[in-house]
């Protein structure tokens, strides 16, 4: 048995953040053999391989400088470069504000709809979901061309069962003016992440590596059996430990199987959470591909992928001089095998010019996500309405992309792991002060 202040589940980003906030009387279990979560590389020959695109887009001082601190040198800042590839053009990014780039058919059709949809607006009904409020803000052009048809690809299910709450910030809103400029090819709109920083070498991992290198207490291999939130205890390979406060960033479902004590409403809660499974196909390919573009976005339901991002056109270094390192993101709407998957894949490289034979091909090799991305349904809410007050007052603060159970950046989950260890390292000085009054 041992005992300690705080737990933290999980060292990706957000376990780690608040491990460096907390700096003392705490103890970090990782499940895997290495920190990092989401943001580990993987090497193959050569080419470096993220889970999928991993851009790091800083708005906040404090991160800034954090990032800053832990890469140095190791740091630089990349304009991005990503298309839409639709009926055979490559358009920019964002679709509803750049409709100048679509056969004049298409874009004529999507800018009409936009402009009844304009006209309509105060007539139609609040939207509901997803679909609704793309077919009230922009139409049905815009609706149908892309944003159902890439949306219906990426969540695997369909655009009417998920809410608008998702899209925040990371969606753009073009007004009608934007919309006709973009479609008269007089602006060129690029959406909330025109640049982003990555590290020059290493992969996004150089970022987990550092931060995990100014920690001292990791436990690796370590996942818990048994969590009794009651009497804050959780158990590790045999060992009980003993807490005060635990942060968990570990998936939110994850964490209540463990729970020894946890009442049957909750449990009911936990199963309307929902969260996509992602597959990806790593490629690795001689030759300099796809024009210096860094992502292209797939919205024709013909695909079963939804994007292809050639990561060494942004870093070099994530590919062997010469050669390029790909990813291809798999839809969720379709139940493909992996040999299908990756025999359109192929014939889109040869369609598109990435490999000229298939001879090109170095390194091809599929993985998996089990949490992607949390779907926003109408359940969503409620769900977490139940399971996140109860936890609170239990002592545990689930945080992170999958601990909070939301759509987020590396950068919001260095932030809630920061914030997390404040509250707790603020909760230590009162405990503190307290005790020497007394
Ligand atoms: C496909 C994809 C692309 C993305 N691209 C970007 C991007 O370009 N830019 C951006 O800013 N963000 C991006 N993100 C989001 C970003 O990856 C996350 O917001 C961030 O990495 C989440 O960090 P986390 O620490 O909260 O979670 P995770 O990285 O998932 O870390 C959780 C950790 O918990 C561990 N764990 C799991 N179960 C247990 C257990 N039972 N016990 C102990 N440990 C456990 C895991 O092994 C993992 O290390 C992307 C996400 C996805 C899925």
């Amino acid at each position: 048995m041992s005992k300690v202040d705080t737990v933290i589940l999980g060292a990706g980003l957000t376990g780690l953040a608040a491990a460096l906030s907390l700096e003392s009387d705490y103890i970090l279990l990782e499940k895997n053999s290495r920190p990092g979560g989401l943001t580990r590389t993987e090497k193959i020959d050569g080419y470096l391989f993220d889970h999928t695109g991993h851009w790091l887009h800083l708005r906040n001082e404090r991160t800034q400088a954090l990032v800053k601190t832990l890469l140095g040198d190791n740091l630089m800042e990349v304009s991005r470069n990503s298309k839409i590839y639709s009926h055979g053009n490559y358009i920019e990014y964002p679709f509803q504000s750049n409709l100048g780039g679509l056969p004049k058919d298409i874009a004529f059709e999507c800018l009409w709809d936009a402009i009844e949809a304009h006209l309509e607006r105060n007539l139609r009904p609040e939207p509901k979901n997803f679909e609704e409020f793309s077919r009230t803000l922009f139409g049905n052009g815009i609706t149908d061309h892309f944003l159902v048809s890439y949306n219906h690809k990426l969540w695997g299910c369909e655009p009417r069962e998920i809410t608008a709450e998702w899209c925040g910030r990371f969606f753009p809103k073009p007004n009608l003016e934007q919309i006709t400029k973009g479609a008269l090819g007089l602006t060129k709109a690029t959406g909330y992440n025109a640049k982003f920083v990555y590290p020059k070498q290493g992969g996004i991992e150089a970022l987990p590596r550092s931060l995990a290198s100014q920690i001292d207490s990791i436990q690796t291999d370590s996942a818990p059996d048994a969590l009794h939130l009651g009497e804050r205890w959780l158990e590790v390979k045999g060992d009980r430990i003993h807490y005060r406060r635990l942060i968990s960033s570990i998936p939110l479902p994850e964490l209540l199987k463990i729970v020894l004590d946890l009442p049957e409403a909750l449990r009911e809660a936990a199963s309307w959470l929902r969260c996509t499974k992602l597959r990806y196909v790593n490629y690795g390919v001689k030759g300099k591909v796809l024009n210096q573009i860094h992502w292209l976005y797939l919205p024709e339901p013909q695909l079963p992928f939804y994007r292809i991002g050639c990561s060494s056109n942004a870093i070099p270094t994530l590919a062997p001089p010469g050669c390029s390192s790909l990813y291809v993101e798999v839809s969720n709407d379709h139940n493909l095998p992996d040999a299908e998957v990756l025999s359109a894949i192929r014939h889109f490289f040869q369609e598109l010019g990435v490999i000229s034979s298939e001879a090109d091909i170095e390194v091809e090799a599929v993985r998996h996500i089990p949490y992607g991305y949390v779907i926003f349904d109408d359940h969503y809410d409620e769900a977490r309405e139940h399971i996140f007050p109860y936890l609170e007052n239990n002592g545990v603060m689930s945080r992170g992309r999958y601990g909070a159970w939301i759509y987020s950046s590396m950068e919001d989950a260095l932030l809630d792991g920061l914030k997390a260890g404040d509250i707790i390292r603020e909760e230590r000085k009162s405990r503190t002060l307290l005790s020497v009054k007394e």
